[in-house]
């Protein structure tokens, strides 16, 4: 459902991501490790087309982001299909990056009304379902700032769901969140992966829950994907030195 082919991207004369191929299949849950700077968050900035590329092609079901094809060449795609893209995905952010002057209610609805066009009944119904299902629906009338950081990243995920992504992105869901809150989002995002078939692409430093959650653990290092495989592999037996030296800041 995602495949990235020898994706380069540099920031000045930086190369971020180098020749990245990389591929996530429907449903899959795939987790992203590496340390900082490895470029884990462009990835799923690029796939949010919040960044461009400079070579290679990333398809998003099937359908090029950026370069249609045309008579076997490559194009930049319009707005009109790179907004017709973005609506395949839902993201979630290290900071809750929740509208701070709306409700909750609000906060959920407003893209599935403004984007979707969605009437205000329906809007509401979703809101409804997905507060419900990351348990905050005795919050709707709330503002953001009068919430915790858990609740907030919780509102957070409700929104991105309530426009029916296929795929959901998550960066670092927790790492701004005090220890006692993490768990209840981790919660969320576990049921979320059980119950739901979402494809879902994770960068997380919680290696317990990569490895309960992920069907697919990728190790980053330097824009490359140094290792990945199932959860245990990677992250109890890695064969790479370069994972080994990773994971040991983990214990
Ligand atoms: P972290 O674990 O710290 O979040 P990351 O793996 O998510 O790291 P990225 O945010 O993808 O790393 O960044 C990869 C590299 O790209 C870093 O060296 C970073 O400094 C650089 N970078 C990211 N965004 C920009 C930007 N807008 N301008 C210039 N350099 C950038
Ligand atoms: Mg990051």
């Amino acid at each position: 459902i995602i495949r990235f082919e020898k994706v380069v991207k540099k920031f000045g004369e930086v190369t971020v991501l180098d020749e990245l191929d990389f591929e996530v299949r429907k449903g899959e849950k795939v987790t992203i490790i590496g340390p900082s700077g490895s470029g884990k968050s462009t990835v799923l900035r690029i796939l949010m087309t919040l960044e461009n590329i400079n070579d290679g092609v990333i398809y998003v079901t099937g359908k090029p982001l950026w370069h249609e094809e045309k008579n076997g060449e490559l194009v930049p795609a319009g707005e009109a299909h790179l907004r017709e893209m973005r609506k395949e995905m839902g993201m979630v952010f290290q900071q809750f990056n929740l509208f701070p002057h709306m409700t909750v209610r609000r906060n959920v609805t407003e893209a599935p009304v403004q984007v979707l066009k969605l009437s205000k009944e329906e809007a509401n119904e979703r809101a409804d379902k997905y507060l419900e299902l990351v348990g905050l629906s005795d919050q709707s009338d709330k503002f953001p700032s009068q919430l915790s950081g858990g609740q907030q990243q919780r509102v957070a995920i409700a929104r991105a769901l309530a426009m029916h992504p296929n795929i959901m992105l998550f960066d670092e869901p927790t790492s701004s969140l005090d220890p006692e809150l993490v768990g209840e989002v981790l919660n969320v995002i576990q049921r979320l992966a059980e119950e739901h078939d979402l494809t879902m692409l994770l960068v997380t430093h919680e290696m317990q829950f990569a490895k309960q959650i992920s069907d697919r653990v990728c190790f980053f290092d330097k824009g490359k994907i140094v290792e990945q495989g199932a959860p245990d592999d990677v992250l109890t037996h890695p064969q790479e030195p370069r994972t080994q030296e990773f994971l040991k800041s983990f214990i």
